[in-house]
């Protein structure tokens, strides 16, 4: 293992003296995520992302960087094995019983040292074994869990974070920058470019983690890292004929928390359930005009579709004054479609007031048929839609209810 001094920081650095250039930095590396050992679809969703990343780049520049997954836990060589089935090629296995189930203190640091253990890279891929002092690249889920060991881990390791991905590209850039190249031009290879939406919603926003080359301020900074927003990437197929590599780690006993230790969890289920349902009915800020009786009509149209109702993030804070039990069943945390909240796939999704930020779009756009209802023609939601209709929800869901009735009483005759 790669000898790595804690100094009064708290933040670990490694043995080796700095600017050994880029060609320290290897590999992608990402953090698995797992439920008493059995993998979230996330995990497969990132290796599925990493494999076409690093084939990409390999054949691009000529090298052979490799996909290691990070997986702490308790009995998990099996699981390991999986991740090889998904694409890894290297995985370290870091096994415990204290490491069951997340705990945040300890994660971060064995990840931090595992991501730094010059002997693991070495085993992983001798060539670059010698000067290897950080990942290149490294992955986490952007779910609970991973949102906060990302940031705890990238501030151990010293380097910035991308949070809540969903797209990227590596690529060699031209950069020019006040404070990072002194104003000059300057080539940087091998980017990251990290792709989410903007605060708004509506337009992209592209993270570069980029070294300082200014002279007065000059600092590297490697991992380049994102937590990447689960069910955005396809997994790949599940290979068993896929062979690969599976070290064990030690752990050193001081980075175990002797204070805390779970003695049993249990996953909160959500309140709401909409697997079963085949319609969802979701409503957004355009209910603002009359919220309690735009809501009352919303349930109603739910009611009579058989459909479960979604809401916005907006919707989720409260924004409107509506009676306590409109407001504590339906503007609720768990109803959230998008990023923040769930991702359904009913056969029929009817948006009603909501504009469509790309946030809660990747939360419904595998519905099967889309209806939405908004006066705004130039809303977003409108290229997202099967049907449009242009109206305001107070006029258009009484007239669709009054037709969805009729129809049922034509199919009961
Ligand atoms: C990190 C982050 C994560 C996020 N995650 C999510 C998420 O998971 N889910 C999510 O939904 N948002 C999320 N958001 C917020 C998102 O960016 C948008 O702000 C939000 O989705 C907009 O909600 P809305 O459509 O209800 O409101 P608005 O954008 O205000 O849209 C209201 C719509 O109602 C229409 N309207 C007005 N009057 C009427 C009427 N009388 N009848 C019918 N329509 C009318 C308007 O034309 C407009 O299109 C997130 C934001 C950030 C920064």
């Amino acid at each position: 293992m790669t000898a790595v001094k804690l100094p009064s920081s708290g933040r670990l650095e490694p043995s080796v003296e700095p600017n050994e250039g880029e060609s320290c930095y290897r590999h992608l590396y990402l953090v698995a995520e797992h439920e008493d050992g059995i993998l979230l679809p996330v995990t497969f969703e990132m290796l599925g992302e990493a494999r076409r990343l690093m084939d990409d780049f390999n054949s691009k520049y000529s090298s052979q960087e490799k996909v290691v997954a990070i997986a702490l836990g308790d009995n998990i060589k099996k699981m390991c094995e999986e991740l090889i089935f998904y694409g890894a090629d290297s995985v370290i296995c870091v096994e415990n019983p204290n490491l069951r189930y997340p705990i945040n203190l300890v994660d971060t640091k064995i990840i931090s040292q595992v991501a730094m253990d010059r002997d693991h890279a070495s085993q992983i891929s001798p060539e670059y074994g010698r000067q290897f002092r950080k990942p290149r690249f490294m992955f986490f889920s952007a779910d609970n869990v991973g949102r906060h060991l990302s940031a705890t881990v990238l501030a151990e390791l010293g380097s910035g974070l991308a949070s809540d991905i969903n797209k990227l590209v590596i690529d060699d850039l031209e950069i020019r920058h006040e404070h990072k190249t002194k104003g000059q031009l300057l080539k940087y290879e091998k980017i990251l470019q990290m792709y989410r939406p903007d605060f708004s919603g509506f337009l992209w926003t592209t993270i570069l983690c980029l070294d300082n080359r200014n002279p007065t301020i000059k600092r590297e900074y490697h991992p380049q890292a994102c937590s990447i927003i689960p069910g955005v990437f396809p997994p790949i197929r599940r290979d068993p004929s896929r062979q690969g590599l599976i070290i064990g780690h030690n752990i050193d006993s001081n980075y175990l928390n002797k204070q805390v230790s779970i003695l049993s969890r249990e996953a909160v289920k959500s309140a709401v359930e909409y697997d079963n349902r085949k319609a969802v009915v979701s409503f957004g800020r355009g209910i603002g005009n009359s919220p309690e009786q735009n809501i009352k009509l919303i349930v109603e149209l739910a009611k009579e579709l058989d459909a479960e109702i979604g809401v916005s993030l907006p919707i989720s804070k409260k924004p409107y004054a509506v009676s306590e039990p409109l407001s504590s069943k339906y503007m609720s945390s768990d109803r959230v479609i998008g990023t923040s909240g769930r991702k359904i796939s009913p056969s029929l999704y009817v948006a009603v007031g909501v504009s469509g930020a790309m946030q809660h779009i990747a939360g419904m756009r595998d519905s099967g048929f889309v209806i939405a209802i908004n006066p705004d023609e130039e809303a977003p939601i409108k290229n997202e839609c099967d049907i449009f209709i242009k109206g305001r929800v107070e006029e258009v869901v009484p007239l669709l209810l009054a037709e969805v009735k009729r129809q049922k009483a034509l199919e009961v005759k």
